[in-house]
Parts: C-alpha cells; structure tokens; sequence
C-alpha cells in the first residue's frame, strides 16, 4: 500500500487542507510506527539479533506493530506490559490478542515495576528471563525512529505552508522538523498533558520553526468524551476518512477549531499527517461501550 495526500474539503475556499494517508502505509504496522520501526529493524538484524523486546499498555499501537513487524520481518517478539491483572485478560483484549495472533510473548508487570521499567535492575531481569534481545523504547523512539519519521514528509509536500501532526513521545514530530522546508511551520498537538515534551524533542529535532499547540488533550492520553467521538463519526462521514480517538482524532479536531477561530491567513495550504493507529478503535469502543459513550462508527 501506499500514503498518498488527500483534500478535506472545506467550506471556505481559502484555505486548502489536506492529510497524508500514513495509515495507509502498511495494513497491520501502524503508520508513523511502521516509519520508527523500519532502522531498527535494519539495525537488529546487521546486529544479528534474533528477537525484539518492548514495552507497552494494553491499547498500544506500538506493541501492536512490533509484534507485526517481527513476524514479518523474521524476529521473536517480546511485548512488557503495563498492568499485571491483563494475564487473564489477553483474549478480551483485541490489541494484545492481534499482537498474540502475531506471536508476541508477554511479560506483564505492576504500575510500580513499569515505572521503572528502564533501571539496570529491571533490564538485567529481563536479559536472565528471555535471553538477548535488541531492545525498543516505549513508543519507538530512538535516533534510529527520527531517521524514519524524516521520510514522511517529501518533495511533493514542499508546497505546503503548515504541517500538523498528533504528538505522544515526540518522535513523529521531531522526524518533520528535521525534513521539514525552511518557509514550513510544523504544528504538533500533544494527546496528552504536560510540559515536558517540548524537552523531549529537543533532544533529536533544533528549535525553530515549529510549535505545540495544548488546549485539545481531551483531559489527558487516552481520554476520550462524547463531543470527541461525535466529531470523529462526522468527519468520517464527511471524508471517508476514519480516524484513531487517541491521536489523530484530536489532531484534526484541534485543527479545525483553528480554522474556524482564523488561525490560520487566508491563502495557506495544511497538511495533517495521519500517523495510524486505527487498531485501536476496537479496544476503545468496549470502554465506550462500558462508560455509555457513543460507539466510534468508522470501521477499519
Ligand atoms: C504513537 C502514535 C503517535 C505519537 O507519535 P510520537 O512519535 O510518539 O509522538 C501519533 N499517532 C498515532 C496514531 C500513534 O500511534
């Protein structure tokens, strides 16, 4: 498959906007992770590594794509997992069955070790559990990520004014400023609260010309309300293009509402990257389902 550029039509005519179908990039490993797996992969493999080790929680797309990722391309897959109750629970759990579906073994840890998931102590325990392994950052990102998230953005983009993309860890971000044209201005909006990230994407991408935009966290990562979900199911209605509640969702939520407060100066072009995630609609409808919510609509 392939990412192509799609216009959303808006009722105003100055201002053309379009998304980047990076969901489309690969059926099973998530858009912007398929583009933070791919060094990797390359990397483990010239390092003769056999198999992956990573961490997640129980709605990830990341563990979701690496447990496609390995099978694919030829590695074991180890997935840490936040929350030690979901043991029982794999089979009720369509992120963590897709990812079993695709062979990925679980070690599933307290809220406490999780926390500490980084220290010496706890690695060490886990190169004695499942032996070598290369090992990925929760979210997949690493230097070796930003090489693949500079490849999202291409010649053909260079006639775009502003570039918009969801932010968790920062990677995707970081991957645009980098290739981003020097007239571009990257907008980022974060899925979840906090100041720390524009620290963390300075440690890979330089200041300039980009910014985050807070105010459409939706109360915090993973969060989702019925105004959200209503907005979702509208615009798939309207585009055709189905989108993930965690990330995306509130990315384009958040750019609309610029749009119409005039952000944005007459005659600019847009571009959102659509960075995936779409697997995880079946997990977060149960939790709708279970809180009364509205049901996410937009069927992948
Ligand atoms: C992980 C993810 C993000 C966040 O990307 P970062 O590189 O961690 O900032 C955005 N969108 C989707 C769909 C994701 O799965």
């Amino acid at each position: 498959m392939n990412s192509f550029n799609q216009n959303i039509a808006l009722d105003t005519a100055e201002i053309i906007l379009d998304i980047k179908r990076d969901d489309l990039l690969h059926p099973h490993i998530s858009g912007n992770k398929f583009r933070k797996l791919k060094y990797n992969l390359e990397q483990a493999k010239q390092l003769n590594y056999n198999t992956l080790l990573t961490f997640g929680g129980a709605f990830s797309n990341h563990i979701a794509a690496v447990a496609a990722a390995g099978k694919e391309y030829g590695f074991q897959t180890i997935g840490v997992i936040r929350g030690d109750e979901l043991y029982s629970q794999i089979a009720n759990n369509p992120t963590l069955s897709f990812a079993f579906s695709y062979g990925m073994q679980f070690e599933f840890v307290t809220r406490e070790i999780y926390q500490k998931k980084e220290s010496t102590e706890f690695i060490s325990f886990l190169h004695q559990k499942w032996g070598d392994f290369y090992l990925i950052p929760e979210g997949g990102t690493n230097a070796l990520a930003i090489q693949g998230t500079q490849e999202i953005l291409t010649s053909e983009d260079a006639h775009y004014d502003y570039v918009c993309c969801a932010v968790g860890t920062g990677g995707t971000i970081s991957g645009l400023i980098r290739s981003a044209f020097s007239h571009q201005k990257i907008l980022g909006f974060p899925a979840l609260k906090g100041d720390f990230l524009t620290n963390e994407i300075c440690k890979f991408a330089p200041a300039g010309n980009w910014e985050l935009i807070s105010g459409y966290e939706f109360d915090g990562y993973a969060k989702v309300t019925a105004t959200l979900i209503e907005f979702m199911n509208d615009f798939y209605q309207k585009t055709q293009v189905p989108l993930d509640p965690i990330y995306t969702a509130k990315m384009v939520f958040g750019v609309m509402d610029l749009i119409s407060k005039g952000y944005f100066e007459k005659g600019a072009q847009i571009l959102m990257i659509h960075t995936g995630g779409l697997q995880g609609i079946h997990g977060m409808n149960q939790v709708l389902l279970q809180k009364k919510l509205p049901l996410i609509t937009t069927h992948v």
